[in-house]
């Protein structure tokens, strides 16, 4: 199945997942009545807002989903009461959608709104730990924190049995069933799961008798003062999969290690009557390292916080609602994912592939149009005061079908300060003056006429204010005999009187440095203090109608759309989204 939103959408490349799913499928691995073969999920976290890893992750799950006519669940991992919040919520769902994925399914079978949230589980969480008491695979440990991380080892140390773990079922049953009820304060006790008699010496420190329960006095977003205990990631992920008929629970490497605690635990709860084979597998990937950026939730929000970027939707930070801002196009994102492809082991990938997926996606879609950033004024001298001459370019220079646009030119142009040179280096062909005898320099104005460079005005501080040139008027550009004036350069304009004025934020990269936050490295050493610089900047006229998010490529500057947030019906503000070439490649 294509998604029809994408209309750069690459062919998918195999890659080990795919293989997996596509063996899967041959063998009829995952067919079960009325459910779709491949059903996966992405499970964030509300805890922060989502950054380009999870775009990585969503496109992932989600792609793979879409690729084989599979449906993709998005589910809030919401087991922690403390840190979680419906703003983190809204704002992932808000993100997903943007990026283009939808988890309201279609079918053939198993269609609907695929929308969970794990605390949607608790009944049915507690219920299976009650199960695993009575069969004798789990315990309530009283020991202190200090002394259950002791007693846990290490990597070289086995572990120690926990004193309490030889309790009795009913025991067991009676503490699980007093900490639900809110008899004992936060860390008094803890429900862990006991895999086998000797799993505290296992290699996999995660087989240590992991935590399966712990005892939290704290409001829910959503489940209120209900619960004052809460079932540990570990173990609320794989039951929350196996409730919603995954097939392939797909995470990242770090989880390895884990994999075998949720095979166990499904295993054991199948075998309980819980769940019907075949139960989800897990299948880990290497995460999405982009170079330039950090995307620790907590060190975004340090920045967040103490004020060194203007929110989480900031345009320098690497959050979908950041990137979403700065313009990157949903298209472009998914292109760099499925570049960056799927693999098995970690690794870096420069922040150009993904400006550059951006460029490709925005070079046949975005409209042209002529900004002058730092704008010099240009007089034409034997121009008509007053008058105007319409000039016509395409919208599109690739796509004559998107038609044209029209703006005027008249006496007084704005045209870029580096366009002129009061001394002309060696191969430079813009504007220059006449200088010893020789005449000044000839240059179309690009869409416009052919003028020659005739002087200029300096200010009491020797700074150029204004260049002086003749037009030639048989050289307007579509008309006959303009190809007869040859000339090197060919500038772009804009009418000083039809110009609109407008604010452009021209965005860079936040870090100097390409790993800003590896070896203990503290990030905030190396912020660019060239990522944001804000211009009074002079645009065609037609600019004023755009619209939020409408994005543009500014000709010879770059990509460009007017911001979501502070652009007004006639008064747009642009970001710069990237410039036409990669100037940080090495
Ligand atoms: P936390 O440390 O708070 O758990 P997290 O980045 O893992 O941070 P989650 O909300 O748990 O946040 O992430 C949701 C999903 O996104 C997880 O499956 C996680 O593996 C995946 N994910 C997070 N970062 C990346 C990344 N850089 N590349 C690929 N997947 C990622
Ligand atoms: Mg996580």
């Amino acid at each position: 199945m294509s998604n029809d939103k994408n209309s750069t959408a690459p062919a998918p490349a195999p890659n080990f997942l795919r293989n997996i799913v596509e063996s899967d499928l041959a063998t009829g691995a995952h067919d079960r009545p009325g459910l779709p073969s491949v059903i996966t999920r992405f499970p964030p976290e509300p805890n922060g807002y989502l950054h380009v890893g999870h775009a990585k992750s969503i496109y992932t799950n989600f792609g793979l989903a879409r690729d084989f006519g599979g449906r993709c669940h998005l589910r809030f991992d919401d087991t922690n009461p403390e840190k979680e919040e419906q703003e983190y919520v809204d704002s992932i769902i808000d993100s997903v959608r943007w990026l283009g994925f939808d988890w309201d399914y279609k079918g053939p079978v198993g269609a609907g709104n695929h929308l969970y949230y794990a605390s949607d589980y608790f009944g049915k969480l507690y219920e299976m730990a009650e199960y695993l008491i009575k069969t004798g695979r789990a315990y309530v440990d009283s020991q202190s924190a200090a002394d259950m991380s002791a007693n846990r080892g290490n990597f070289s140390t086995p572990g120690t049995n926990s004193p309490f773990r030889t309790r009795s079922v009913e025991e067991n049953l009676q503490l699980f069933r007093d900490m639900k009820a809110g008899k004992y304060k936060d860390g008094e006790h803890v429900l862990r799961a006991k895999i086998t008699e000797d799993a505290m010496s296992s290699p996999n420190m995660n087989m240590r008798d992991p935590a399966i329960y712990r005892i939290r006095h704290a409001h829910h977003h959503r489940t209120g003062d209900d619960w004052c205990i809460y079932p540990m990631y570990d173990y609320t992920h794989p039951i929350s999969d196996a409730l919603e008929n995954i097939t392939h629970s797909i995470c990242t490497l770090e989880f390895q290690d884990h994999r075998p605690f949720y095979d166990w635990l499904l295993a054991t709860l199948a075998e309980g009557g819980f769940f019907e084979q075949p139960v989800p597998k897990q299948y880990e990937f290497a995460r999405l390292n982009l170079t330039y950026i950090v995307t620790s939730k907590r060190k975004l929000r340090q920045m967040v916080e103490e004020g060194i970027v203007d929110g989480w939707d900031d345009p320098r930070l690497p959050t979908m609602a950041g990137m979403r801002r700065r313009g990157f196009t949903p298209e472009g994102i998914q292109l760099m994912c499925e570049r960056t492809g799927v693999t098995k082991s970690d690794g870096w990938i420069d922040f150009g592939v993904l400006e550059g997926a951006v460029r490709e996606d925005l070079d046949p879609k975005a409209p042209r149009a002529i900004a002058v950033l730092r704008p010099l004024k240009l007089i034409v001298d034997n121009f008509p005061e007053g008058e105007a001459h319409e000039c016509t370019s395409p919208v599109h220079p690739h796509h004559p079908e998107l038609g044209h646009r029209t703006f005027p030119f008249t006496k007084e142009l704005w045209i870029e300060e580096e366009d002129f040179m009061e001394v002309p280096t060696k191969g430079y062909f813009r504007f220059t003056p006449p200088i010893d005898g020789n005449p000044g320099s000839r240059v179309r104005l690009k869409y416009g006429y052919v003028v020659e460079c005739t002087g200029y005005d300096k200010d009491e501080n020797g700074k150029v204010i204004a260049v002086h040139v003749n037009y030639f008027p048989d050289s307007k550009s579509g008309t006959p005999g303009a190809d007869n004036y040859k000339v090197k350069g060919n500038i772009t304009w804009v009418s000083v009187p039809a110009a609109l004025e407008a604010e452009v934020r021209l965005y860079d990269r936040l870090f100097t440095e390409e790993k800003p936050d590896a070896g203990g490295k503290d990030f905030k050493e190396f912020l660019n203090p060239k990522a944001l610089e804000v211009v009074k900047a002079y645009l065609e006229p037609g600019l004023k109608d755009a619209v939020a998010e409408q994005r543009f490529q500014f000709e010879r500057h770059g990509y460009y759309v007017a911001d979501r947030v502070d652009s007004q019906p006639g008064r747009p503000v642009f970001n710069r989204i990237v410039t036409l070439k990669d100037s940080w490649a090495k």
